[in-house]
């Protein structure tokens, strides 16, 4: 369709979709060959009013969203267009924005994520009420969880025949190019400069770490993929348990806000990368993503509510020091210090020391899963609304196809196997940096060493609060 800069424009509503290629709302809305207007909308009322509450954003994903969005705003100044940007809630800004600039429609991907798809839908109905179409393209996902069902026509709980049925769905997915060119409104409605939100911090800035570990956007997306395809993949299935070697693709915070699609990164996985154990165990990995957003589908208060409801009655202790210290990364246990220190100053954390930093506040210091999952969801640049609150429940065991759990990390055991020298130890907790390597995991073998260093006497007696936690879960496991 020619385009005609006097014809009424389309709006195209970004949300966790930070990308120019594989953007079905955007090449959808350059299909119509009207005028194209960019909108994001930064939620600064953080959710739908009425009395209702959203979850609302954490601080270094609001650094994060910052960059990203500065990115996605030079990527469409390149086609000739802009990104403009307004604070409030979507399901208003969207219909005034409309009314401004006379649009005739809305364009924008679904998702998953609950408070985003209560707002569109209430946007929709008020657009209607304005004769504004709102056009919802389907789906941002590698398949749309409603039209994946078990053999009864139930949903996935269990992991195993949920990647069976998902590859055999997902075959070879189609990915968009970038548009070539967006065409302009006659008149640009305003636009709020980004300073103007104040998504990184000032006083304090703590975001120095953030800084040096990341490149929010597509480019920075489409490296880091690259940089794990040429080099890492290959050896992921091993290498992805080490935490002191870049044995991962630390894809996930540009995954997480779309900069790059799941779509795209099974396309590119599959047509660069030999086919083998390594190259499935990544694609897998990418099924857990999917496995994750599909639970948040079905169960919308996935940070809340345990999905098996006998944990509801799980007699957690909240004991605020123990909960500082798990967080500052002075527990003791060096592998989870290392952790929760490597979190604190870049914003993530590998897999594995998730899991152990994990087991140890649920199980050794009892503390409710979803303290850790609040702390995480404020922490991570890749703090995802399925996969934190998925995964804590994973490790809580009271999650789908959950880790048992009777099944407790012993963090010296999984510190002596997957940092055998200690050198991720070494990185993030510099007071251990002299440690010999045979008691860095457990520092206290040591005593006179230890005592020069400062570095704390374990908080818990791992053995003994093994045999605390699994006298709680009796309990529960009894009564159910
Ligand atoms: P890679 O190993 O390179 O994996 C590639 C991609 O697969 C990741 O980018 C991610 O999108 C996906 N993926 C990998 N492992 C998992 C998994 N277990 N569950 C879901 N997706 C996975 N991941 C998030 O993206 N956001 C979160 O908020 C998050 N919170 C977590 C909380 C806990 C307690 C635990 C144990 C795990 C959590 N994860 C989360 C999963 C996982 O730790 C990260 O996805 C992974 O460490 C990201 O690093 P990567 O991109 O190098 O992963």
């Amino acid at each position: 369709m020619p385009s005609s800069a006097s014809a009424a424009p389309v709006i195209v509503l970004f949300r966790d979709d930070l990308r120019l290629a594989d953007h079905r709302a955007l090449s959808a809305a350059v299909g119509t060959g009207a005028p194209v207007i960019p909108l994001y909308v930064v939620d600064t009322a953080h959710g739908l009013g009425a009395g209702e509450t959203a979850r609302p954003l954490g601080g270094a994903v609001r650094w994060w969203l910052h960059y990203s969005l500065e990115s996605l705003s030079e990527g469409l100044r390149a086609l000739g267009s802009r990104l403009i940007l307004r604070a409030g809630r979507p399901h208003e800004v969207v219909p005034q924005v409309a009314a401004e600039t006379g649009a005739a429609r809305v364009l924008l991907n679904e998702t998953v994520v609950p408070t985003h798809r209560e707002s569109a839908r209430r946007m929709a109905a008020a657009l209607e009420d304005q004769g504004v179409e709102a056009v919802t393209l389907r789906p941002d996902a590698l398949v749309w969880p409603s039209e994946l069902k078990t053999g009864t026509g139930g949903h996935y709980k269990v992991y195993t025949p949920f990647w069976k049925a998902l590859k055999q769905a997902v075959g070879d997915p189609e990915t968009l190019p970038p548009p070539e060119r967006l065409p302009a409104p006659d008149h640009w409605p305003d636009s709020t400069p980004l300073a103007e939100f104040r998504l990184t911090p000032a006083m304090p800035d703590w975001a120095g770490g953030l800084r040096e570990s990341w490149t929010p956007g597509e480019d920075g997306a489409w490296a880091c993929l690259h940089t794990f395809i040429d080099g890492a993949l290959a050896r992921y299935r091993t290498g992805r348990n080490l935490p002191a070697e870049v044995g991962t693709s630390r894809l996930s915070p540009h995954l997480r806000f779309g900069e790059i699609s799941a779509r795209q990164v099974w396309n590119a996985v599959r047509s660069m990368a030999e086919p083998n154990a390594s190259t499935d165990a990544y694609l897998s990995e990418i099924g857990w993503r999917e496995f994750n957003r599909y639970q948040l589908f079905h169960n919308p208060d996935l940070h809340r509510t345990p999905l098996r409801p006998e944990f509801r009655l799980f007699p957690w202790r909240e004991d605020d020091a123990d909960i500082r210290a798990w967080r500052k990364g002075l527990t003791g246990y060096p592998i989870v210090d290392a952790g929760m220190r490597e979190l604190w100053e870049t914003g993530w954390m590998h897999n594995r020391v998730r899991m152990i930093v994990g087991s140890f506040l649920v199980k050794d210091l009892l503390a409710p899963w979803q303290v850790g999952e609040a702390w995480f969801w404020d922490t991570l640049v890749d703090a995802d609304w399925g996969s934190n609150p998925g995964n804590w429940q994973w490790v809580a065991g009271c999650g789908a196809d959950a880790a048992p759990f009777f099944r407790v990390f012993n963090p010296v055991l999984q510190g002596e196997k997957f940092d055998p020298r200690g050198d991720y130890v070494r990185r993030w907790v510099p007071e251990l940096r002299e440690m010999d390597r045979r008691v860095i995991h457990k520092p206290w073998q040591a005593p006179l060493e230890l005592a020069r260093t400062g570095y704390p006497e374990p908080m818990v007696d791992h053995s003994h609060a093994r045999h605390r936690a699994l006298a709680a879960w009796r309990g529960i496991k009894d009564a159910a």
